[in-house]
């Protein structure tokens, strides 16, 4: 058994590649092979979010604090609120983050494909995080402009 103690998990400042605005990333629970799952807690500043991303397997996010916004291509932007849990399935392009007035944390579920937990895609500008309604039809999981390597964070 291992006990990671509330307090000495680092908390660690998102690159600006694949994030708009202040995002910070709790690793919470990474288990050894064969094991797949990558638990982290994200932080999002009041505005910052994502940028647009699928998941190979999918993902969960479990709202903990504050009040978010997320997305998927061709859908309708949500309110997500503390103790909702969102399902975004493989290959679904999205974002998430805060809304432009309040922060987020959530808590985020996701498991590895070949070491690929994300595919980034291009950032979520600001008339598309300002819009209600983005993008068109689902786009091919793979029609992304990279990959990332296996120690790549996920949102
Ligand atoms: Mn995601």
């Amino acid at each position: 058994m291992t006990i990671r103690k509330s307090g000495s998990r680092p908390s660690d400042l998102e690159a600006p590649d694949h994030y708009t605005g202040t995002v910070h990333t709790e690793r919470l629970m990474e288990p050894p092979a064969p094991a797949r799952v990558r638990v982290l807690s994200v932080s999002f500043e009041p505005g910052s979010r994502t940028a647009w991303h699928a998941h190979p397997f999918g993902q969960t996010l479990i709202v903990t604090s504050g009040s978010g916004w997320a997305q998927r291509w061709g859908g309708p932007r949500e309110d997500i609120q503390p103790g909702d849990v969102i399902w975004f399935p493989p290959g679904e392009k999205h974002w998430h983050g805060a809304t432009l007035g309040a922060s987020l944390t959530h808590i985020a579920v996701v498991e590895h494909l070949d070491g690929m937990f994300v595919q980034w895609m291009e950032k979520v500008t600001d008339d598309q995080y300002a819009a209600l309604d983005v993008g068109g039809a689902a786009p091919e999981l793979r029609s992304t402009e990279e990959d990332l390597p296996p120690t790549t964070l996920l949102a």
